[in-house]
């Protein structure tokens, strides 16, 4: 039976941004040193803390193809001969299994399970991993923001963050980059009445004060503060609306122009 509770992750940082996510084996399977390794987009983090702790890496969990969460590829797959788990709708070298939406992935030695979901917009064959109320989401959701879409439309975009919203709001989100302060201040550029916005500000100003990642939020907290999964609220709806100039018929058309309205001020994501 595996537990959907105990689940440790770790991380290195990378590049200027970038969370590479450890996700351990269970405790009860005493599979704590085993990880796989989430978007490594550099290796050498990812080699140094393996070393140094001793993990043993078991797979390479990959969300999407853009070089940061895949650059460290090669050099983990020739050090230490592990699968890698990939999108199945793009094209990254050493990938073992393609996945699609539907599959599930899994590691018995150590005790763990994860679906997957297809995610598509900011690239075209995104995919994230859900399980043991956690989600590795790479670069579709970001706390408090989404990733911009580069390959696919508004519309699979809405589309792909829709199908968050109907998880479970304990859900642990790890996303792959460090853009928090960043996207609430554009969330309350939409949103500068929500109480729990200005409270999440604060907190994640304290974090970033004291060098802390603001990454992971819950399932929940994004609900209640990133405007990119607030299509269905009103305040979000005006906002839109008051930025276009003209009303807004669908969720996905208030989704759209609110990314339009972010992608065309100096946000990073
Ligand atoms: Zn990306
Ligand atoms: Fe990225």
């Amino acid at each position: 039976m595996i537990s959907r509770t105990n689940l440790k992750i770790s991380h290195v940082a990378a590049f200027d941004d970038n969370y590479i996510w450890f996700i351990h084996g269970l405790p009860e399977k005493s599979a704590e040193k085993q990880i796989i390794i989430v978007d490594p987009g550099d290796a050498e983090p990812v080699i140094n803390s393996i070393r140094h702790h001793n993990y043993l890496p078991q797979a390479i969990f990959i969300t999407h193809h853009h070089h940061d969460h895949t650059g460290g590829i090669k050099e983990l797959v020739d050090a230490y001969q592990i699968p890698v788990y990939g999108p199945a709708n793009e094209r990254i070298p050493h990938i073992t299994y393609p996945l699609m939406e539907k599959q599930t992935i899994s590691l018995t030695s150590m005790g763990l399970l994860f679906d997957v979901l297809d995610v598509p917009g900011h690239t075209i064959g995104h995919i994230a991993y859900l399980g043991h109320q956690s989600l590795f989401i790479g670069d579709t959701l970001f706390a408090g923001g989404c990733g911009r879409i580069f390959e696919g439309t508004a519309e699979q975009m809405h589309e792909s963050l829709s199908k968050l919203l109907n998880l479970e709001n304990d859900t642990m989100v790890y996303c792959a980059h460090e853009y928090t302060q960043d996207n609430l201040k554009f969330a309350q550029r939409v949103e500068p009445d929500n109480k729990q916005l200005i409270q999440r500000i604060e907190q994640t100003t304290q974090l970033r004060l004291s060098n802390q990642p603001t990454v992971p939020s819950t399932l929940e907290l994004e609900k209640q503060t990133n405007p990119f999964l607030r299509f269905n609220i009103d305040s979000v709806k005006t906002a839109a609306e008051n930025f276009a100039q003209k009303s807004l018929k669908t969720p996905a058309e208030v989704f759209r122009t609110v990314r339009y309205w972010k992608d065309t001020r100096n946000y990073s994501a």
